[in-house]
């Protein structure tokens, strides 16, 4: 699915979207530039979980943010990790779990030790505003009635 975003409240009520269709488990993978939107959507993922948006900040050395929503949510930030074994040392797997919503901006980072299976999200940056959103792995007819 691709959607065009006009400005960063449009982003964000596409997060609030997918936040309320996300269930225990999931992992979303977002991937794009800095400054494309992806913490912007994030917040408002967080909304759509019951977060207040504005609780969601991304400061520069905090990688792994959790959130004691039903489902929990864990927003990562893997900027500044580099391959497998820095994503070790970050203690991402204890933390991560069946009974959480986990958001990954930087994936790519990651190496290949993230799970295949999860919502892949990318921004871009098109001028000024804009911005393309495209989102798979979620039904889009469930997208649409929501
Ligand atoms: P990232 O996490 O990808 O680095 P942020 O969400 O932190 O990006 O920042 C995105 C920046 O771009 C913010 O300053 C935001 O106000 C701005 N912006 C402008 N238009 C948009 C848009 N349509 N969607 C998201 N952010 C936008
Ligand atoms: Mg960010």
């Amino acid at each position: 699915m691709k959607l065009l975003s006009r400005s960063p409240a449009e982003t964000e009520t596409v997060g609030w979207r997918v936040g309320r269709m996300l269930t225990a488990g999931t992992m979303v993978k977002m991937y794009g530039d800095l400054g494309a939107g992806k913490t912007t959507l994030v917040r408002g993922i967080a909304r759509g979980l019951g977060i207040p948006s504005e609780s969601v900040v991304s400061p520069s050395f905090t990688i792994i943010t959790e959130y004691e929503s039903s489902p929990r949510l864990l927003h990562i930030d893997l900027y500044r990790i580099n391959g497998s074994s820095d994503l070790e040392s970050t203690g991402i797997w204890d933390v991560i779990g069946s009974d959480a919503v986990t958001v990954i901006e930087w994936p790519e980072h990651a190496g290949d030790e993230l799970p295949e299976d999860a919502v892949v999200i990318r921004i871009e940056y098109l001028i000024d505003d804009e911005r393309t959103i495209t989102i798979e792995g979620i039904d889009e007819e469930d997208w649409h009635n929501l």
